[in-house]
């Protein structure tokens, strides 16, 4: 005889998740000293861009995107004029339905570009909320494959003579790296060259060793440059030459025997399907503030699972280790050179080589308003 069940009342979800608010900051945050690549020329500072969303019940969410030092104040305008008023009284924990939303509301005057990068800064405060309300932190909840990620220090060190190169290159052994990676894209290669054979020699045989040319060679250029260098141990070529020639890639990869690793310049999860389909890579390198947050640096993620490569990440290494170490499919975690980590309450950390995510509720990236309110800046 079927027992009567006294059945609970469905209780309506509480409107607690309702945003309220959104906040956007622009700082403008000097380097140490002046930084040089090949193709973005000197960095003297980085612009970071906070957005801050805070729901019904006062639970804050923090995201936030970053540049190289132009265009931070278009992505500003972006977050604060366009999608502000449009994302309030919406539900934080939509964050899919948002994403789609933001991408197809400025899709027309977007399409990748800075509409990544705001839509990133949204995406990663919505995780940030998503995390804290599940009371987890990111690696927990991206994926919790594992809390620790294979990194390696990236350096902006094109603009240094050779004995600053390999003092700089020795600071990171002596922080205990165990992989560097050095920009080349000198006008004589044979310079990049000379570099290679001296880093290599500094750091000896077992240092992992990886090279970037910011996109600054032609496709036959980059194949000289790799032939005269595959000698010394090359983990990867980063963008030889331009994102946008899918097919040269591919014509460089066969002609070498460095992997080529991109990313960082692909702002859209479709460009990243073009570039696993055309280009032969052996890496990829999405970056969460410019792939469309977490959400799209998990489906580029998925793109590489499915296509049997790594995923690696570029800059931003306090938000990224958590999403690298979270992946089985990890690579290596780029310790970027802008030094974000040390305007947070937690700078990155490495054990045994390896740096290891946050156990703290949320993405782990709190920002320490002592020493990064300094450099806020008023727009319009
Ligand atoms: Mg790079």
């Amino acid at each position: 005889m079927l027992q009567t069940i006294d059945r609970e009342p469905c209780l309506e979800a509480a409107p607690k998740n309702e945003i309220k608010a959104m906040q956007v900051e622009y700082y403008r945050v000097p380097l140490a000293e002046a930084l040089a690549d090949a193709k973005h020329g000197t960095h003297t500072y980085f612009e970071l861009i906070l957005c801050r969303i805070f729901c019904a019940d006062g639970l804050e969410g923090v995201g936030y995107t970053y540049t190289g030092g132009t265009g931070g104040r278009a992505i500003y305008s972006l977050l604060n004029d366009e999608l502000r008023e449009w994302i309030v009284g919406r539900d934080a924990t939509d964050i899919r339905e948002i994403w789609e939303d933001m991408q197809w509301k400025l899709h027309y005057v977007g399409r990748g570009g800075l509409l990544s990068f705001a839509v990133s800064a949204v995406d990663i405060a919505l995780w940030d909320i998503r995390c804290r309300r599940l009371a987890q932190p990111l690696w927990k909840v991206a994926g919790a494959h594992g809390n620790t990620a294979a990194s390696y220090a990236g350096g902006i060190d094109l603009g240094f003579d050779e004995k600053k190169l390999l003092d700089n290159v020795q600071g990171y052994l002596d922080r205990g790296f165990d992989a560097v990676k050095i920009k080349v894209g000198k006008k004589d290669y044979k310079e990049d060259v000379q570099r290679v054979a001296a880093v290599r020699e500094r750091i000896g045989a077992d240092t992992r060793f990886m090279v970037d040319a910011n996109y600054s060679m032609t496709r036959e250029g980059a194949i000289r440059f790799a032939k005269a260098i595959e000698q010394y141990d090359i983990t990867w070529f980063e963008e030889p030459t331009i994102p946008d020639d899918f097919e040269g890639y591919a014509h460089i990869a066969n002609a070498i025997d460095i992997p080529l690793a991109m990313g960082e310049n692909l702002h859209t999860v479709h460009e990243f399907m073009h570039a696993i389909k055309y280009s032969s890579l052996g890496f990829l390198q999405p970056d969460a503030s410019n792939i469309g947050g977490i959400t799209g640096w998990l489906m580029v993620s998925d793109l590489a699972y499915a296509n049997n490569l790594p995923v690696c990440s570029h800059g931003m290494h306090e938000l990224h280790v958590s999403l690298i170490a979270s992946q089985p499919h990890a690579g290596y975690l780029e310790v970027h050179s802008f030094p974000i980590d040390q305007y947070t309450t937690t700078p990155l950390t490495l054990e045994n080589g390896r740096a290891v995510a946050p156990n703290s509720v949320g993405t782990g990236v709190c920002f320490d308003k002592a020493v990064l309110g300094p450099h806020l800046v008023q727009l319009k």
